[in-house]
């Protein structure tokens, strides 16, 4: 079986990382599949998805200000949008993410969760969940 959701996640911030593990924990026990893969796909191009520690919020923090630093926002850029730094740190980033499904759970680490990353927010974003299996 196969189950395609599409998530509306109302981003709040110019560069945010929002903890999502819930959400897609509901949309597979919507989808009842017990055994199989969740893809996790961002249809956009300057927000990102990743998985990282969910214990220590000033891990999230540091994440943030760690690409900040790794991709500075004026360096001449040229696109007209003046947005090039939030392009790169989507890229960086991802837009997918797989993750395993057993007995009807995410098989994530203890301190795993996931996160959908904003970079030129704020902004309505959509997330697309396929949850394959049986
Ligand atoms: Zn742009």
């Amino acid at each position: 079986m196969e189950f395609t959701y599409k998530i509306s996640i109302e981003t709040h911030q110019d560069s945010e990382m929002i903890l999502i593990t819930n959400q897609i924990k509901e949309a597979v026990q919507k989808s009842k599949i017990q055994n199989g893969a969740v893809i996790l796909f961002v249809p956009h191009t300057t927000a990102a998805i990743t998985i990282n520690e969910n214990a220590d919020p000033d891990v999230k923090r540091d994440m943030l200000v760690g690409l900040e630093n790794m991709v500075p926002r004026n360096q001449g850029f040229y696109h007209y949008e003046g947005n090039s730094h939030a392009h790169i740190k989507a890229s960086i980033i991802g837009f997918d993410q797989t993750i395993l499904v057993e007995n009807g759970s995410l098989i994530l680490g203890t301190w795993q969760g996931i996160y959908f990353f904003e970079f030129d927010g704020p902004r309505r974003r959509t997330l697309i969940i396929r949850i394959s299996g049986q």
